[in-house]
């Protein structure tokens, strides 16, 4: 059974995202999308929610679960008992970091290997935070979003404008 671990902050969840998953599954038996509190990047949704919409996105493929994780990923792979992280690579932007973060993580892991994997183009583009920018100016989200997703961030929105 070959488990595959894909963090990411999911703030939120994006077609893009699914994507990935979906190739993810080619790949490995069972994938946990594992997603990270990331302060850093001052997420828009709570962790719980974050996590919420990732299960509701991801509820149609079997052998995937959702859980929210804390401190370092290499540790938490290996408390998963996981063979492998995945990582979605959009444009030549996204490849300094990734880099960095692959081979970092491989030289106090040992063994852990990264891998990348690209989407499918029209979601080349896509990113959580142009995703958040629409929903902000009321721009149509379904085709970057599942429905849930879409009608979450619009509340989100609403809400915060009464
Ligand atoms: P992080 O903050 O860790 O980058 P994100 O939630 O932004 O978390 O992304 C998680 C992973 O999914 C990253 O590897 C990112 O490159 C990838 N990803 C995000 N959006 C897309 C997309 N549209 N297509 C493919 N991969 C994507």
């Amino acid at each position: 059974m070959r488990i595959g671990v894909y963090p990411g902050t999911f703030d939120p969840i994006t077609r893009g995202h699914t994507d990935i998953v979906a190739r993810s599954l080619q790949l490995f038996d069972r994938l946990i999308v594992a997603v990270a509190p990331n302060p850093r990047k001052e997420p828009l949704l709570p962790i719980n929610d974050r996590v919420e919409l990732a299960q509701i996105a991801t509820k149609n493929f079997a052998h995937v679960e959702v859980e929210a994780f804390n401190g370092l990923l290499v540790e938490y792979v290996h408390s998963r008992g996981a063979h492998g992280i995945i990582r979605g690579l959009r444009a030549l932007s996204d490849f300094e970091h990734e880099f960095q973060m692959a081979l970092l993580n491989r030289k106090i892991a040992g063994q852990l290997e990264t891998v990348f994997l690209m989407p499918s183009e029209e979601y080349s583009y896509l990113t959580s935070s142009i995703v958040k920018e629409l929903a902000m100016f009321g721009g149509p989200l379904e085709d970057f979003v599942c429905p849930e997703v879409a009608q979450r961030l619009r509340q989100w929105y609403d809400g915060s404008k009464s």
